[in-house]
């Protein structure tokens, strides 16, 4: 399998994203993940968040434009081939983060992401954050959401993350972005509540492995589609663009997936929001102010 140094992958991704920078679900996709994800939390909990589900809901893209930190990227994202090359279940891949890099080495993380670690500690964080509450308590939240969504969406664990080695590249952003826009009216979010997360990391991997069994159907799938319609070339940047026709053909394909990993995204993200609150001893949070969410690109 061709190996496609870090660099290069986000020069590619970043020219690519022509919406926004988007190595996530769509920001559409997040905000509705989030929303559905108060809606479920039980309800002394959904009682302390009603009053920010706005702000929640606005601040839901925002690690995606976290650009000040050159380690944002690799937080997104777990390449589980460049851990194990034995493939599924990875059995070889280390589950913790000090083993990982013991055995692997920083660079050799940061190329392959950090998505499951970054998960643990950053809910640690929020946990901390929920604990003694500030105004950024509620950036914490929403962007625990998101990485926790992030888990959930298959071309995140894979470094055939847009297709590129199997001939089926842009399909990363038909999918989680394309897509779910111009289906955004069809989409229903009805997810199941949600459950203790009593072991973070050990949560994630579950979510991880289960995300990375879909990334061939994902990929059969574009296949199908590129029989009948051909994506548009990439413009002369590389950047790509919506194709009605191709990503509603897509769509009809797998929309199903797309909208059965967000409810299930949307479960986990009230379950690890809960979890952390009750682990700060269920904090008030009265009078928070919501920050500004920063721009969507
Ligand atoms: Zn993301």
């Amino acid at each position: 399998m061709r190996y496609i140094p870090a660099s290069t992958r986000f020069l590619v991704v970043l020219i690519l994203l022509s919406p926004g920078t988007g190595y996530s679900w769509g920001y559409k996709a997040h905000q509705m993940i989030t929303a559905a994800a108060i809606d479920i939390l039980p309800a002394d909990m959904q009682v302390v968040l009603a009053p920010y589900r706005e702000a929640l809901v606005a601040q839901s893209h925002a690690p995606d434009v976290w650009r000040y930190d050159p380690d944002e990227r690799s937080r997104h994202y777990v390449d589980l081939e460049l851990g194990d090359r034995s493939g599924y279940p990875f059995p070889n891949f280390p589950r913790d983060y000090a083993t990982a890099l013991q055995r692997l080495g920083p660079d050799s993380l940061q190329k392959m992401g950090t998505l499951p670690w970054h998960i643990d500690a950053y809910f640690r964080r929020t946990v901390g954050s929920l604990a003694d509450p500030n105004d950024s308590t509620l950036v914490f939240l929403s962007a625990l959401g998101h990485y926790v969504a992030d888990a959930f969406m298959p071309m995140h664990t894979t470094v055939n993350y847009d297709g590129q080695l199997s001939g089926n590249r842009g399909v990363h952003l038909r999918f989680e972005w394309w897509m779910l826009d111009q289906n955004a009216a069809a989409i229903t979010m009805k997810p199941g509540l949600p459950a203790r997360i009593t072991d973070p990391l050990e949560n994630t991997w579950k979510i991880v492995m289960a995300s990375y069994t879909d990334v061939d159907t994902i990929l059969r799938a574009d296949t199908a589609v590129r029989q009948s319609f051909r994506p548009p070339l990439p413009g002369p940047r590389g950047e790509r663009s919506a194709d009605p026709p191709y990503d509603q053909e897509l769509w009809n394909r797998i929309g199903w997936l797309a909208q059965f990993r967000m409810n299930l995204a949307a479960s986990a993200v009230a379950g690890f929001w809960y979890e952390a609150w009750l682990r700060a001893g269920k904090p008030s949070l009265q009078g928070l102010s919501a920050l500004p969410p920063p721009p969507m690109d």
